[in-house]
């Protein structure tokens, strides 16, 4: 490493190449290789969602990844929100394509005509469904792996219901959903609740999730939508209520994407690189063998192996015998694996293990029959990461960030005028972001006096 994480910006490329997350050097701009330590990490995210959608009832779909012109200009805010972000592909070899077709920026406009024809009565809803994909954006500012890209690892649920109340419930259950999966992954957040100007493209109303990296700018990496009927209107999805009466469904949109993994990456890495969450890392423990690697010492690791296993947990054993232990522990510290195992001689004759933290000086003995103490030492890891990053998340909302920040967030009372933003935009040269819903207050807006809420003004990336 030689960027300080100060230096966040340099630190960040560095690192995200350094600990084998991604490869930049793909010749297309805004397109990055998902290196093997990389993918592990997002299909280990994926998983953890993958599976608390299927137990809260969701059905997995994949849809094609290209969408026709037609399919697309049905939902005209929609299309006039995307329109300068998508890929077109207007040939099939040397033939002109009969109608150009677009790379998904997102789904809706691919699965609500088909949800036209699947939803017929109330009997089959709600309907529930995501998918995994990837989506294409044509991204023209500055490009950035996690961050921004043009090929973008996302994941979006899309649920319809029979009435808004009941689409509201579905609102209230993303929010439980996406406290579990961050707090799996240690990252704290904002729900701020963005105005009416700046919401999704043909939603009622949206909710970000924002976080704070810590060069000071927030990150968004989660957004819930309201879509009401807006959607089912203009795609005529209908169902028969009891009376065999026609209405629209209202809908509902949860978007998530690789963005969790750059806030993973900025948030808990340090001067020495990675740290990751233990819930999804690739590898959890990382078992370094010191000096001669005689049979004996190989049957205790043997047997380890066998007893981590059992336990579920993810570890590996560094061999490799062309490295000093002290270069094999940097590079796995750098990597960011949550607890380290060192195995020498003395561990060998005393049956018993020497751990340490990523996220902590000094080593730690445990007996061989203790083994499950490293499933706390897990849980503890967790614990501190979590509580780090929340206090960087208030220090920035009590203004008490410092250090060489390229920005810092503000927070303000302001009602719902746009003019009332613009202004307080101007005054701290910075986007404002929208209501706080899980921090702050209600109180006077600062520049009209109407009743207005604690809200978040940021340098977003
Ligand atoms: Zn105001």
């Amino acid at each position: 490493m030689e960027a300080p994480k100060s230096n966040f910006s340099e630190w960040y490329n560095e690192i995200i190449e350094l600990s084998g997350l991604t490869d930049k050097r793909y010749p297309v701009k805004g397109m990055n290789i998902w290196m093997p330590y990389g993918f592990s990490l997002m299909k280990n995210v994926d998983e953890l969602i993958r599976a608390r959608f299927y137990s809260d009832g969701y059905e997995e779909v994949m849809f094609p990844s290209l969408i026709s012109k037609g399919m697309f200009e049905i939902e005209f805010e929609h299309i006039r929100g995307f329109e300068k972000e998508l890929f077109w592909i207007a040939k099939g070899g040397k033939d002109s394509l009969e109608e150009d077709l677009a790379m998904r920026p997102t789904s809706e406009s691919a699965i609500y005509p088909m949800l036209k024809l699947w939803i017929r009565d109330h009997g089959d809803l709600p309907m529930r469904l995501f998918q995994i994909v990837q989506v294409y954006r044509y991204e023209t500012k500055h490009t950035r792996p996690f961050i921004r890209s043009r090929d973008i690892h996302f994941i979006e649920c899309h649920t319809s219901h029979r009435d808004y109340s009941d689409a509201e419930e579905q609102m209230k259950l993303y929010r439980e959903e996406w406290k579990s999966f961050t707090g799996a992954i240690c990252i704290p957040f904002l729900e701020v609740k963005r105005p009416d100007w700046d919401k999704f493209p043909g939603a009622v109303y949206t909710i970000a999730f924002d976080t704070l990296m810590p060069s000071g700018r927030t990150l968004q990496i989660g957004t819930i939508h309201q879509y009401g009927t807006n959607f089912s209107k203009n795609y005529e999805i209908e169902f028969a209520d009891e009376n065999g009466v026609g209405k629209n469904v209202n809908q509902t949109t949860f978007g998530m994407s690789e963005r969790l993994i750059g806030a993973i990456v900025g948030i808990h890495g340090d001067d020495k690189g990675l740290i990751i969450p233990p819930d999804v890392a690739p590898i959890q423990i990382v078992i370094v063998p010191i000096g001669t690697q005689g049979p004996e010492m190989e049957k205790f690791i043997k047997k380890l192996e066998n007893e981590l296993g059992k336990m579920g947990l993810r570890y590996k054993t560094d061999r490799d015998d062309r490295y000093t232990p002290g270069f094999k522990f940097n590079q796995w510290e750098m990597k960011g694996v949550p607890l380290r195992i060192e195995i020498g001689e003395r561990e060998v004759q005393s049956d018993s293990i020497t751990v340490s933290r990523r996220t902590k000086k000094g080593r730690n003995k445990i007996p061989v029959s203790q083994l499950s103490d490293l499933k706390n030492e897990l849980r503890e890891v967790s614990k501190e990461l979590f509580a780090r990053a929340e206090t960087i998340l208030r220090s920035g909302l009590e203004g008490k960030m410092t250090g060489s920040l390229e920005a810092t967030i503000r927070t303000a009372f302001v009602c719902e005028k746009q003019s009332c933003a613009t202004a307080l935009e101007g005054k701290y040269d910075k986007t404002m972001m929208g209501a706080i819903l899980n921090y702050g207050s209600n109180g006077k807006c600062e520049v009209c006096g109407e009743d207005g809420r604690t809200s978040l003004f940021s340098n977003p990336y």
